[in-house]
C-alpha cells in the first residue's frame, strides 16, 4: 500500500521539516523561510492572513516526509559491502584541496570547495549555490551564489546552524550554464526531487555535493554557544565561524568590545558542537536515515577513523556516489585541484562509527510514531530495520521508543494538537 503524501503543513506540524527551503523555491510567491529560534528555518505563508501553508508543488519536492532510492541508483558498480548502511558508493578517497588556503580554512580538508573551484575554473560552470554567514547578522545564514575563488574561500567551513540552500534554486533554473549545488544530505535530496519537476533546473544542475551531517542545531544553540564564549549581546557580533582554519578548527567569534576595538573568543570543537550545539539539534534529524548524502553525486565528510595530528591542515573523505561524481573527482585530481589517494571501503564505517546504530534507532522512532498515529517519514531503499536488530541493545531500543513518545507529545507534534486548524 502506498502511503499518501503528507501536505507541507503536516510535515511542519509533525516536526518532519528539515528546513531545506525547497518548498519556498517551488512556491516562491506563496512561501518564504523564517527562522524559528527554537526549531530551525521553517516555511511560512507570504500571505499574513493564511492559517496554513498553501498547497502546490512544495509537497512534491519536500524531503521531509518521503525519500527513496531505486535499484538504478545502485547500478552494478557500487561497493556491495557499503550498500545497506551507506547507500551507493562507487569509489572513495581521502584527500584535500590542493589550494593550501582552501584546505586550511575548509571545514575538513576543503574538498567541497576544491571541487567547486575546479567546476568554475576548469569546467566552465556558471556558479556554485551554497551557504554563507549573513553579513548583517553573522550568526544567521543566507543562500549565495559564488563565482570566484575569493567567494568560495570566504564561504568555506561548516555552519552548525539553520540554512535553506534550496530556497535559491531559482537562480540555477534561470541561469545559462551548469551550477554546482552544495548542501546537507536533505538539501541535496530535495534538489533531486525538484529537478524531476522542473526541466530547466535539471538542465542546469551540473553537480551536487553533500557533506556528512549528524544534525542541524537551532539558532538557540548558536546563541547559547555565543553566551558560553562571553558574547552576551549577539548584536555586537562581527563574524562567526564554527570550525575550519585547521582541522577541525575552533569556533571563533569576533565581536565589538566596550572600547572601539574588537575582541575574539574561541571554543574547541568538543566544547561547541560536543557540549552545546548537539543538544539543540532539530527533531527531524533524529528521524534522518541519510546522514552521508546518498542522493548526491559526491559526498564529503571527516575521516575520523584516525586521530588528528596536532597542526594538521585538514583532510576529507570523498565518496563518488554516481558515475558523474566519479568522473568529476577524477577530473579534479588530474587537473590538480584535489590531492587524494584511494581509501578502503571500511574507512567509511570506521570514520563514522555510530551512524549504523543511529540508522537503526530511526526505524524504532518511525514505528513508534506510526503506532501512536503521529506523522512520520517513509524511506524507500534506505535500509533501517536490519540495523535496529543488529546495532541497538534492548535498553537503547526501549529508550528510543519512550523518548519518541515523550518528544512527540511535549513538542505537540501529534495530529491531535492540530485538528482545530
Ligand atoms: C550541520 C552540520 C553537521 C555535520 N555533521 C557531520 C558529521 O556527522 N560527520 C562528519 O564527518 N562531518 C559533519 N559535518 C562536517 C562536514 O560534513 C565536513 O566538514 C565535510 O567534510 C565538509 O568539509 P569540506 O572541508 O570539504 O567543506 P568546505 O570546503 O569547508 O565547504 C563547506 C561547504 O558547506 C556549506 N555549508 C556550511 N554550512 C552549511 C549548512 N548549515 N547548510 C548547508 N550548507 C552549508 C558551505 O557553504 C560550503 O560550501 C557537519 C557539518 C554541518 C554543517
Ligand atoms: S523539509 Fe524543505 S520542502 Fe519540506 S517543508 Fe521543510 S523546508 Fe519545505
Ligand atoms: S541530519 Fe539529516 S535531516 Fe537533519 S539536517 Fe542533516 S541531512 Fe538534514
Amino acid at each position: 500500500m502506498t502511503k499518501a503524501r503528507l501536505s507541507l503543513q503536516q510535515v511542519v506540524d509533525g516536526g518532519l521539516c528539515s528546513g531545506c527551503g525547497a518548498c519556498a523555491y517551488a512556491q516562491r510567491d506563496e512561501i518564504r523561510m523564517t527562522d524559528v529560534p527554537d526549531a530551525g528555518l521553517r516555511p511560512t505563508p507570504v500571505d499574513p492572513e493564511a492559517r496554513t501553508l498553501p498547497e502546490g508543488d512544495g509537497a512534491a519536492v519536500c524531503p521531509g516526509g518521503e525519500l527513496g532510492l531505486d535499484a538504478s541508483d545502485f547500478g552494478t558498480d557500487t561497493i556491495a559491502d557499503l550498500r545497506a548502511g551507506w547507500g551507493p558508493v562507487r569509489q572513495l578517497w581521502e584527500g584535500a584541496a590542493a589550494d593550501n588556503e582552501l584546505r586550511y580554512s575548509g571545514s575538513s580538508g576543503g574538498a567541497a570547495s576544491a571541487l567547486a573551484l575546479y567546476a568554475l575554473e576548469a569546467e566552465q560552470y556558471e556558479g556554485v549555490l551554497h551557504i554563507a554567514a549573513r553579513e548583517d547578522i553573522p550568526y544567521l545564514n543566507q543562500t549565495v551564489i559564488s563565482r570566484s575563488r575569493a567567494e568560495l574561500l570566504a564561504r568555506t567551513g561548516s555552519r552548525y546552524a539553520p540554512a535553506s540552500p534550496c530556497d535559491g534554486l531559482a537562480a540555477i533554473e534561470e541561469g545559462e550554464g551548469p551550477f554546482v549545488f552544495i548542501g546537507k544530505p536533505c538539501d541535496v535530496a530535495a534538489t533531486r526531487k525538484a529537478r524531476r519537476l522542473r526541466p530547466e533546473l535539471d538542465r542546469n544542475l551540473g553537480l551536487t555535493i553533500a557533506f556528512f551531517c549528524a544534525g542541524v542545531p537551532s539558532t538557540r544553540g548558536t546563541l547559547e554557544m555565543l553566551e558560553k564564549m562571553g558574547v552576551s549581546d549577539p548584536s555586537t557580533l562581527r563574524s562567526l565561524r564554527y570550525r575550519g582554519n585547521g582541522w577541525p578548527g575552533k569556533a571563533t567569534a569576533v565581536y565589538s568590545d566596550e572600547g572601539d576595538g574588537t575582541t575574539s573568543a574561541q571554543l574547541s570543537y568538543e566544547e561547541s558542537w560536543g557540549s552545546v550545539l548537539t543538544r539543540h539539534v532539530q527533531w527531524r534529524c533524529r528521524l534522518c536515515a541519510d546522514h552521508t548524502g546518498e542522493f548526491a553525486d559526491i559526498a564529503v565528510g571527516d575521516p575520523w577513523y584516525r586521530p588528528v595530528e596536532p597542526g594538521e591542515a585538514g583532510s576529507s573523505l570523498v565518496l563518488a556516489r554516481t558515475e558523474r561524481g566519479r568522473d568529476f573527482v577524477l577530473g579534479a585530481m588530474t587537473a590538480g585541484y584535489l590531492i587524494a589517494k584511494p581509501a578502503a571501503p571500511d574507512v567509511l564505517p570506521r570514520s563514522q562509527p555510530n551512524l549504523l546504530s543511529v540508522r537503526g534507532a530511526v526505524w524504532g522512532r518511525i514505528m513508534t510514531l506510526r503506532l501512536i498515529g503521529a506523522y512520520s517519514p517513509s524511506f524507500r531503499g534506505l535500509k533501517t530495520f536490519r540495523f535496529w536488530c543488529s546495532q541497538l541493545s534492548p535498553k537503547a531500543k526501549l529508550m528510543s521508543v519512550v523518548g519518541t513518545i515523550k518528544r512527540c507529545l511535549k513538542r505537540r507534534m501529534h495530529p491531535a494538537f492540530h485538528r482545530s486548524r
